[in-house]
C-alpha cells in the first residue's frame, strides 16, 4: 500500500511539474518574443528619427549599430509602394523584388507596426520582422533578426527549468515519503494489534485512527472478536455439558451392570440357591436389563432431540385418541400403586410429532404414579388456551422440596436418588420434558408442595389444528 501511494503520488506529482514546466516554458518565449519586437519596434523609431531622408539612405543603414543584435540585424527602407530604397545587405538584394505583399508590410502601412516572421531567400535563413511605417517620410523601415522560433527562447531558460524541475521531484519524493508514511501508520499498528491479539487473544483494542471509514473497520472487528469469544465459550460449554453427560450416561449405566454381574457370578461360582432365591435373582437381573433398556432410550431420545439432522414427522394428532391409549397403557402401573387415574382431555387435534407429544406425556404421567402416595389421585388436563395446547399434570404425591424445583429438568437430577432407583428412574424424564416443550417454543412450569403434591404445566404454542 505505501509503496503504490508513493507511486501514484510522485507520477502524477512529476506529469503536474511537467505540465507547469511546458507552459511556463511557452509563456515565458512568448514573452521573450514579444519584448524582441518590441525592442525591434523602438530600434526603427529612433532609426526613423535620425536618418536624413534627403540624403543617401543606403550609406547611412550601412553603418548602422543595432541595440537588437549587433551582428545579424538587418535593415530595410522600402517607399510606400514596396520598393526597397535601402538595405544593410545590399550586394545580396534583388532590388527589382517588390515587398509590397509581405504581411509586416501590409500591417505597418495599415496599423503603422506590423510583424511576422518566415524564411528569408536573402539570408538564407529563418528571420523574424518588423516593420514601421515612418512619422517622418512616407517611407516604411524594417528591421529583422535570425529567428529559430520559439524554441530558441525555450533553450535559454532550459537550465534553470531542469534545475527547478530536479528540485521539485526531490522534494516531492521525499514528501510522498513522509506522506505515505503518515497515511499507512494506522493501517500498520492495526496490522500489529491484530497479530498480538492472534498471539493472546484476550481482548482486542485499537486506538481511533484519523479516517472514520478505518474505525467502522476497527469496531466491526472488535465485534466480530466478541461474537467469534462467545461462539467458542458456548462450544466450549456445549463440549463440558457432553462430556457431563456421557459420565453421568456410563456411571448410571455402570450401576446395574455391575449388579447383573454380581448375580451371574455369584451363580457360577457354585452358589446353589433354592427355587425361591433363584427366581427372585432372575427377576432382578431382568429388571436391571429393563432398566438399561429405558436409560439407553431416554439416551436416544435426548440424542434425537439434541440433533438438527434428525427428521422429525409432523402429523395430525387427536388427543383424546392418545390419552385413552395413555392411560390403558398406564393404568396397570397406577393400579399397582392404588392410584386413581383422572383424565379430561377436550376434543383437539394437533399437528406435531407423535413420538415427542406421547413421550412429553408419558414422562408427566409416569413421574406422577411413581411419586405418589397409595391412593393418590393423578389428574391429566388437556385443552386449549388462546389457540395454545395445554396439558397439566397433576397428583397428590410426595411433592418437590422448593430448592430442588429449579433443578429437577437437569439431567440425571433425581431429588430422592435411592426412590427414583427404586422405581425404575433414569433422571432423564424430566430433561427430555423441557426439551420438547423447548422444541416447540413452548414453556413448562411446576408448581409444587412437599407432602401435598405436585402440578407440572406444559403450553405449546401454536400447534392445534
Ligand atoms: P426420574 O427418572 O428419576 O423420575 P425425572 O427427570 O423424570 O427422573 O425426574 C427428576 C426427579 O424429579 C425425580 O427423580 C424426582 O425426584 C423428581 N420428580 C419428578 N416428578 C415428580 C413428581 N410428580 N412428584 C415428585 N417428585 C417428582
Amino acid at each position: 500500500m505505501r509503496k503504490e501511494i508513493l507511486k501514484r503520488f510522485l507520477s502524477v506529482l512529476i506529469i503536474t511539474i511537467l505540465a507547469t514546466a511546458g507552459l511556463f516554458m511557452f509563456t515565458v518565449s512568448v514573452y521573450i518574443r514579444n519584448t524582441t519586437q518590441e525592442d525591434m519596434r523602438m530600434n526603427l523609431l529612433m532609426l526613423d528619427s535620425g536618418l536624413n531622408y534627403e540624403a543617401d539612405l543606403q550609406e547611412q543603414i550601412r553603418s548602422l549599430p543595432s541595440t537588437v543584435d549587433a551582428k545579424s540585424a538587418r535593415y530595410t527602407i522600402f517607399d510606400s509602394d514596396g520598393k526597397v530604397l535601402a538595405d544593410t545587405f545590399l550586394e545580396r538584394y534583388d532590388f527589382t523584388e517588390n515587398h509590397a505583399d509581405r504581411k509586416e508590410f501590409k500591417d505597418a502601412v495599415k496599423k503603422g507596426v506590423g510583424y511576422s516572421n518566415r524564411y528569408s531567400d536573402t539570408i538564407h535563413g529563418e528571420m523574424l520582422y518588423t516593420a514601421i511605417s515612418s512619422l517622418r517620410s512616407d517611407c516604411i523601415l524594417r528591421i529583422a533578426i535570425p529567428f529559430r522560433g520559439n524554441i530558441e527562447y525555450m533553450n535559454r531558460i532550459l537550465p534553470t527549468i531542469l534545475l527547478s524541475i530536479f528540485a521539485s521531484i526531490v522534494l516531492a519524493y521525499f514528501s510522498a515519503i513522509r506522506l505515505s508514511n503518515k497515511l499507512t501508520k494506522p493501517f500498520q499498528d492495526i496490522v500489529a494489534v491484530m497479530e498480538r491479539y492472534q498471539d493472546d487473544p484476550k481482548e482486542l483494542k485499537f486506538d481511533q485512527t484519523p479516517y472514520e471509514e478505518l474505525n467502522i473497520i476497527t469496531d466491526a472487528a472488535i465485534n466480530m472478536s466478541e461474537s467469534v469469544k462467545e461462539y467458542t465459550k458456548k462450544l466450549e460449554f456445549e463440549r463440558m455439558v457432553r462430556q457431563e453427560f456421557f459420565a453421568n450416561a456410563s456411571h448410571e449405566l455402570k450401576t446395574p451392570i455391575t449388579s447383573i454381574r454380581g448375580y451371574m457370578e455369584l451363580m457360577l461360582g457354585g452358589f446353589t440357591p433354592d427355587e425361591e432365591t433363584k427366581r427372585e435373582f432372575m427377576n432382578r437381573v431382568l429388571n436391571e436389563t429393563e432398566h438399561i433398556t429405558t436409560l439407553i432410550n431416554d439416551i436416544l431420545m435426548i440424542s434425537q432431540l439434541e440433533s438438527e439432522a434428525y427428521e422429525v414427522p409432523f402429523v395430525d394428532i387427536r388427543m383424546t385418541l392418545l390419552l385413552e391409549d395413555l392411560i390403558a397403557s398406564f393404568q396397570p402401573l397406577a393400579l399397582q400403586n392404588q392410584i386413581q387415574l383422572i383424565c379430561e382431555c377436550k376434543p383437539i387435534v394437533v399437528h406435531a410429532n407423535m413420538k415427542q407429544i406421547r413421550e412429553l406425556i408419558s414422562n408427566l404421567l409416569s413421574n406422577a404414579i411413581k411419586y405418589n402416595k397409595p391412593n393418590g389421585k393423578v389428574i391429566i388436563t388437556v385443552s386449549s388456551e388462546g389457540g395454545d395446547l395445554k396439558i397439566v399434570v397433576s397428583d397428590t404425591g410426595v411433592g418437590i422440596p422448593e430448592g430442588s424445583q429449579v433443578r429437577i429438568f437437569e439431567r440425571f437430577y433425581r431429588v430422592d436418588k435411592g426412590r427414583s432407583r427404586k422405581v425404575g428412574g433414569t433422571g432423564l424424564g424430566l430433561s427430555i420434558v423441557k426439551h420438547i416443550v423447548h422444541y416447540y417454543n413452548g414453556s413448562v412450569q411446576l408448581i409444587s408442595k412437599v407432602d401435598e403434591g405436585s402440578t407440572f404445566t406444559c403450553i405449546l404454542p401454536k400447534i392445534i389444528v
